[in-house]
């Protein structure tokens, strides 16, 4: 009996076992399949053909989707690995790797009407009245005469002739409307900002250093990881773009991962200016149709170089040379659910198979990154200084304290903050105001009982929005909205206030300072509609606002040559959160952001405003201090036996309520504390969740901790197979980032 394994997209399920009768060819591996699971019928993945011919009741195939893989081997391979080592179902992290519509039988390519005259017609335009026709129809038939190929409905529309014209002369035999695929093309409408053209360009001397490292490793056309570790304004995309110049000549593809394609328009711009419609990019901004038809360009291998964010590590590229992760540090990496990957270190594990040259590229690398470049597991290639000896720019502590001990509490923007712009926009030079925390104020409560207006779903204050009537308060977790009243609900006193402040307070702060300035804010609540933010960094980048103010958004990977001021508002924003990680976020934070000012011919400056100006995440940001940052930060994490010095799992246990969460936790632990392997690891908690009710749901959750990962997952998959019923109650995040 001929038999298959196969990936259902059903979360939580093993691979399933299939006959495949007689009728049927056998499908590839990586070839969609239709079966029964349950009582549905759903589109799978075959994923192997499993050993010896078990006598098992297994059920039939319905269907063989594809005669070729849809999915390379090397795809499929690659998603058994992130199934295996995240603890996800292989259904799960098959359908990342997928084009959007895979599940659907035929893949859809998005199709135009063309119009074409046909002979008879040809024959209509020629003499003069053999039928009668309306001005419209002539006109039609003679428009379309001169095209030998036809036309599409849709362009004859921009012309004026509907497609109502061309139905009637099609009735008659005189035109032919014929369907035709055509592919959608992602970059239409894009705004390219500041590219010039590369290939004229010479390299700095740095750069031709690093680039000869990088493409010496790449020629061994084996596996390699190397750490570019090059400051901000260094030029590392121009040493991406000669790697994969030097691929496409070896015959080999280039696969570039960025945190976010809106965010690094001149990185896509740069590529698509040098291998014209040899790149394609994948990124979930994209339409599901414009992400089937770069899908299958790539697939068919149409492409040289590949440009997407996070789930583009499974692009189905099947003759990679270099992958290359920019910003590597970015914690958009990692999916926040399942499959929790991480985008960089699946990059790793991919390279490794496809014995290609892996580069991760950051002015602020992960401390993971840097600890294994130390060691020598990764090759260190750096790039100390600025493009042209451009100095990086100069940084001033403001200390908040003594800001408001002079001015008084309610101040948001300090005198010397104030000051620094007011120059800039004299000289017309452009500013960047960053502050991490979106909304207007992030809480409300009542002055006389003190009641807060905390998410009834979330154990989390509202943060207070402007909105078109009135003030609206929104949880940022679950999107719970409410109008906020204007008396207190518990006491009915009219003394609410509202407390603390984000990006939308500083916008409005700035316009009343500033009237005459143009000012865009950059946030998730200002960019929510498609299009929006590209629409607001080009408006920036062709000089059209003066002034940015934003979250981290703004911080990223951006060259606006024109900016000269970089304003940071509370620079400690990230340091009261309970996470091991908030000194290396804020230190990261800072030091992009800063490196956003100066990239152009005038020197840059930033302005940093905090209350703790003694903390070292600040005071090393600010001397742009990578080594002695490292250095203390591990001494810490060494301390405290955090990554990189360990492997940390988080699991979190949700249930209907706090003491059943608790009870679940704690039969786990006690399960996983009988593990063969159990003294490897040692586990913290379980404790309550410092967001111990989210979306309704009371959160209790415990950490692993060891130096052998691969212990902590298998003690965890035997709790798996012997307690099923948990899989649903609880998420096991494997090298987590975010741990509340
Ligand atoms: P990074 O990513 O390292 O922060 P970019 O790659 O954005 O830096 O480059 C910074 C700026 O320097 C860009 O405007 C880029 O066009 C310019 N640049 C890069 N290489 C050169 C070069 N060799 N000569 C002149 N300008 C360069
Ligand atoms: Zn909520």
């Amino acid at each position: 009996m001929r038999q298959i394994s196969v990936a259902v997209p059903v979360p939580f399920l093993d691979l399933l076992t299939y006959n495949v009768p007689d009728g049927i060819a056998l499908p590839p591996v990586g070839g969609r399949v239709r079966v029964p699971v349950g009582t549905r019928v759903l589109t799978g993945c075959v994923i192997e053909y499993p050993d010896g011919t078990s006598a098992g009741e297994f059920k039939d195939v319905i269907e063989a989707l594809d005669h070729d893989p849809l999915l390379p081997p090397d795809i499929v391979a690659l998603c058994r690995w992130v199934a295996d080592y995240y603890l996800a179902g292989v259904g799960d992290a098959i359908a990342a790797a997928m084009p959007p519509g895979a599940r659907r039988k035929a893949t859809s390519f998005k199709t135009k009407r063309v119009a074409a005259i046909t002979a008879l017609g040809l024959g209509a335009t020629w003499t003069p009245d053999p039928i009668s026709l309306t001005p419209k129809q002539r006109e039609a038939l003679e428009v379309l005469s001169a095209s030998s190929t036809g036309l599409a409905l849709s362009e004859l529309r921009d012309r004026g002739i509907s497609a109502d014209v061309i139905g009637r002369l099609a009735v008659r035999g005189l035109v032919q409307v014929r369907a035709e695929a055509s592919e959608r093309d992602p970059f239409e409408g894009a705004v390219m900002t500041n590219v010039q053209a590369s290939p004229t360009r010479e390299l700095t001397s740095e750069q031709t250093q690093a680039f000869e490292q990088l493409a010496a490793l790449a020629d061994i056309g084996d596996f390699r990881v190397a750490l570019l570790h090059g400051v901000t304004g260094s030029g590392k995309t121009e040493v991406y773009l000669r790697l994969a110049e030097r691929a496409r000549r070896a015959g080999r593809q280039t696969l570039l991962m960025v945190p976010e394609i809106a965010l690094t328009p001149s990185v896509t711009a740069l590529f698509r200016a040098t291998f014209g419609d040899r790149v394609a990019i994948q990124h979930s901004g994209l339409s599901d149709g414009e992400r089937h038809d770069q899908w299958h360009r790539i697939r068919r291998g149409d492409v040289d170089v590949v440009v997407g964010t996070r789930s583009a590590v499974f692009t189905p590229l099947t003759r990679v040379g270099v992958i290359v992760v920019d910003e590597e540090h970015d914690t958009s990496y990692k999916q926040e659910e399942a499959p929790r990957y991480h985008g960089r270190d699946v990059a790793i594990v991919r390279g490794r198979g496809e014995k290609a040259l892996v580069v991760l590229g950051s002015a602020t690398p992960s401390m993971e990154s840097y600890q294994h470049a130390l060691s020598g597991k990764y090759t260190r290639a750096t790039l100390e200084r600025r493009v042209l000896d451009r100095p990086l720019a100069s940084v001033r502590l403001v200390n908040m304290r003594e800001e408001y001990a002079d001015q008084g509490p309610d101040i948001v923007i300090s005198r010397t903050l104030v000051a620094a712009i007011e120059d800039r926009l004299q000289r017309s030079e452009q500013v960047i105001v960053l502050l991490n925390r979106r909304g207007y104020a992030t809480a409300v409560f009542c002055r006389q009982c003190g009641d807060a207006f905390e998410c009834p779903n979330c154990t989390i204050s509202l943060t207070v929005h402007t909105a078109r009537q009135g003030w609206k308060a929104r949880c940022h977790y679950c999107n719970y909205s409410m109008t906020v009243p204007k008396q207190c609900r518990k006491c009915a006193a009219p003394y609410l206030e509202q407390a603390g402040f984000g990006t939308e307070k500083v916008e409005q702060h700035l316009r009343e300072r500033f009237p005459d300035a143009r000012i865009g804010r950059v946030d998730r609540d200002s960019v929510r509609r498609k299009g929006a933010l590209a629409s607001i960094l080009s408006r920036f980048a062709a000089g059209e606002l003066d002034l940015l103010v934003g979250t981290q958004m703004i911080a990223k990977g951006h060259d606006f040559p024109r900016v000269t001021l970089v304003g940071v508002i509370s620079a400690d924003v990230g340091l009261g959160v309970a996470d091991f990680r908030a000194g290396e976020r804020t230190f990261q934070l800072l030091t992009q952001v800063a490196g956003r000012a100066g990239r152009g011919e005038q020197v840059g400056e930033a302005v940093v405003q905090t209350l703790y100006p003694e903390h070292y995440s600040i005071q090393l940001s600010c001397q742009q201090d990578y080594a002695a940052f490292f250095d203390r930060e591990l001494a810490y994490r060494r301390g405290m036996r955090y990554p990189p010095t360990v492997a940390l799992v988080n699991v979190v246990v949700r249930g209907r309520s706090f003491d059943e969460a608790m009870r679940t936790a704690t039969d786990v632990t006690h399960r996983l504390k009988q593990s063969t392997v159990a003294g490897s690891f040692i586990i913290l908690g379980p404790a309550p969740a410092p967001l111990v009710r989210l979306r309704g749901e009371h959160r209790v959750q415990f950490f692993l901790k060891g130096s052998r990962r691969v212990d902590m997952r298998n003690a965890l998959k035997a709790m798996l197979a012997e307690m099923p019923e948990v899989r649903r109650k609880i998420t096991i995040d494997i090298d987590p980032l975010n741990v509340l």
